[in-house]
């Protein structure tokens, strides 16, 4: 049986129709998810074996034969460290069918496919008693149910229910307990991915607050608490600069798995008082956990920053991102406050921690006696709905904003009839601003909509902007004050993951033809690709095979991602760089220029292919992709997705922070030797009729003298280089 699936193509806009081999959506679930990284996550797997050993030790020493039970079993990994650790039976849930299934091959390739008791369902629909899934309750738990918000894979219903009816009133809990802290901060950086500011003339300098208003935000923007959804991101990754703690860390939830010491709420608020640290605006908290694996607390896995980190404890400023360890299955997050409000120094404040049973959130009491709202924030004014995170970051980025005043500028005139073409285009309220005739903006939602009849109103532009429908290939040219003499678009849609995506406004643009004057302007006119090929830190664990996993085989596993990875169509994918560290290990690259000027799509393919050498020494494993907008002929109109920083052959790249970058991860990583001639071929092929990118990269090297090359390429099924592994000596800055 074959699936069909409908997804939209974001280059082109089109809804399409694939066929899915059957199994295809699971796989590339199973591949998207975090699941490799997280059994790459050495330090989590450690700590869980011990967690497990001192369990099985105690239960011992109590002179009871071990039961386990393992929630959640993904492949199968805790269930065979219990085996090991001398379990009497062990018992697995799996809800997710897919993992359950290599849950079973891979318990069996490693020979515990008859002690471990596999049961492909939720915990939450296990039963157990005399000829049931269970014979009898367990008397060890082993879970890892967590996410980066601690409870948002459900971990509380999770417990709740094992504890009534799955464990034995005095079972033992790997973890046992989980902490949640949290940190208020001021930072006007973190800000700009939630809080929309009015843009304002460049002054030259760095803007400033006293520059003039051009755009003013609309008081129901203004005073919206924000997105509700959390924002999780490498905190490690966040220059120290960007905040300044008003706060030290504070332990605001405490979870005792077992319920046993402490009823697991599924509501529950907490109160935390606090001097501020600092003169500044409570903008944002900060928040991690931790576990403890074992009942003495001893055993301590936390998901800290480094500069919070138990590991970098007493070691001063001497700690980097390099000295915890990195993982991508469990983050950092981000909450918003609701209302920014200034604190002086030494203020005495009350942090108000709410969490249900999936989610956090956060408020803060700035007097005592003060009413504080204790429900979740929600989006009230559509912009936090209608925008990604990334999205946000761009309506703020001066550096963004500056060359679109400059175009928008020089563009300008009295006569000038502008039709943008994007989502939430603030952009077309600034042209009318700046005294355009008549501005059309295209919005494709109800929200979208609202959003900018809020801008316009707010902006008094009601009588120069008029908001059409997306779609305007049925609007006529009569229906304009004249025909259009400039297209804008910021190269961003709400559609848009991968930079190049937004070649949808070339698309766009050729359903409005007949609304176009003799010689529109157009912007952006043309984009280039580029590639960069790199040492990838941390990233290349999301996808490299496992081989073993604390001594057990994980074959099954690694070829169901490989499967996965096979079968994506997108061998490239987006990644917000600035959180991944890579090294540079060549210059950039440009790969392909698309005119974007003349109305009509191409029919035919349209390829370009090269090749540069690599320098030595060092190892390449991945290419990081991006695009350059040229959004008019004027050499500095560029809008870049990729480095905002020269690039240095041997240093991390600085990325910009707005996009995500396109991700290629080579299937084993290229050592580049000394005495060797090391050449990167590349090819990339722009298919117009479905918008589609394809790139291959492949690497030869060979001495100067002889013709013999070694590669690695997308293609190659066997490569020549040494498999993945933690490559030693290659930590950090290699
Ligand atoms: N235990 C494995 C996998 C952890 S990932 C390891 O440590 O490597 C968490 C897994 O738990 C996911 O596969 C998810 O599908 C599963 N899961 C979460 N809650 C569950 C529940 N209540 N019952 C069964 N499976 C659950
Ligand atoms: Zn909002």
């Amino acid at each position: 049986m074959s699936v069909f699936s409908q997804q939209l193509n974001p280059t082109t806009g089109r809804r399409e129709w694939g066929v899915m081999p059957e199994d295809y959506d699971y796989k590339q679930e199973v591949a998207r998810s975090a699941y490799a990284d997280m059994l790459h996550d050495a330090e989590r797997n450690d700590k869980y074996y011990e967690g497990v050993r001192r369990a099985v030790a105690t239960l011992r020493r109590r002179g009871e034969a071990v039961r386990v039970l393992d929630i959640g079993t993904g492949t199968g990994l805790l269930s065979m460290m219990a085996v090991v650790c001398g379990a009497d039976s062990v018992t697995a849930c799996e809800a997710f069918y897919p993992m359950a299934e290599c849950a079973r091959k891979g318990l069996a390739a490693n020979g515990c496919g008859q002690k471990v008791h596999l049961i492909p369902r939720r915990s939450t629909e296990i039963e157990v008693g005399p000829g049931r899934d269970m014979e009898e309750r367990a008397n060890l738990l082993v879970a890892e149910v967590f996410d980066t918000e601690l409870i948002g894979e459900g971990a509380i219903d999770t417990y709740r229910h094992a504890r009534e009816h799955l464990l034995t009133e005095d079972a033992l809990l790997v973890p046992s307990e989980g902490t949640v802290y949290a940190q208020v901060v001021t930072s006007e950086m973190l800000q700009r991915w939630n809080r929309v500011s009015p843009v304002r003339w460049p002054t030259g300098g760095d803007g400033g607050d006293d520059a003039e208003v051009l755009v003013a935000i609309p008081p129901s923007v203004q005073q919206c608490p924000g997105a509700a959804a959390v924002h999780d991101l490498q905190l490690s990754q966040v220059p120290r600069h960007w905040f300044t703690p008003l706060s030290p860390p504070l332990p605001v939830f405490k979870f005792d798995w077992s319920g046993r010491k402490k009823d697991l709420p599924c509501d529950e608020t907490t109160r935390k008082k606090f001097n501020s640290l600092s003169d500044g605006q409570c903008d944002a908290v900060l928040m991690w956990w931790d576990v403890v694996m074992d009942s003495e607390g001893e055993v301590l896995l936390s998901c800290a920053p480094f500069w919070a980190h138990p590991d970098c404890e007493g070691k001063g400023g001497a700690c980097s991102s390099e000295d915890v360890p990195w993982r991508d299955h469990w983050m950092q997050a981000v909450y918003y406050l609701p209302s920014p409000c200034w604190v002086s120094e030494g203020a005495q404040l009350t942090l108000v921690s709410s969490h249900d049973e999936y989610s956090l959130w956060f408020n803060l009491q700035r007097v005592e006696g003060e009413e504080v709202c204790e429900d979740r924030p929600a989006c009230q004014c559509g912009i936090h709905i209608i925008n990604s995170r990334t999205r946000l970051g761009q309506l703020n980025d001066p550096a963004r904003l500056e060359v679109y005043l400059r175009v928008l500028r020089h563009l300008v005139t009295p006569d000038t009839v502008l039709l943008a073409l994007g989502d939430g285009c603030v952009m077309g309220v600034a042209a009318a601003k700046m005294g355009a005739r008549h501005v059309y903006l295209t919005e494709g939602s109800e929200v979208g909509r609202r959003v900018m009849e809020a801008f316009i109103a707010t902006n008094r532009v009601q009588d120069k902007v008029t908001i059409l429908t997306e779609d305007i290939s049925d609007t006529s040219l009569t229906q304009l004050v004249a025909p259009v003499t400039a297209v804008f678009s910021e190269p961003h849609f709400s559609t848009s993951l991968l930079p190049w995506h937004a070649l949808y406004c070339w698309y766009a643009r050729n359903t409005c033809t007949h609304l176009l004057g003799p010689t529109p302007v157009l912007a952006p006119c043309r984009l280039t690709l580029w590639a960069l090929p790199v040492w990838y830190r941390d990233l290349w664990k999301i996808r490299a095979p496992l081989n073993t996993c604390n001594g057990f085989k994980m074959d099954v596993f690694d070829k169901l991602i490989e499967d996965a990875c096979k079968e994506a169509d997108e061998k490239v994918e987006p990644h917000p760089l600035w959180e991944y560290p890579a090294t540079a290990r060549g210059t950039p690259v440009p790969l392909l220029t698309l005119d974007l000027c003349p109305l009509t799509i191409p029919d035919g393919p349209i390829s370009s292919e090269g090749a540069v050498t690599l320098p030595p020494p060092g190892v390449v494993n991945g290419m990081a992709l991006w695009a350059d907008w040229q959004m008019t002929e004027v050499e500095g109109d560029v809008v870049t997705t990729g480095p905002t920083q020269e690039v240095v052959v041997g240093d991390y790249v600085q990325w910009d922070r707005y996009s995500r970058q396109g991700v290629y991860l080579f299937p084993a990583p290229h050592t580049l030797h000394p005495g060797l001639h090391h050449t990167l071929h590349h090819s990339t092929t722009f298919q117009p009729q479905d918008g589609t990118m394809m790139f291959e990269f492949h690497i030869s090297s060979s001495s100067s003298s002889s013709s013999s090359s070694s590669s690695s390429s997308s293609s190659s099924s066997t490569p020549v280089t040494k498999p993945y592994s933690t490559p030693e000596g290659l930590t950090g800055k290699e």
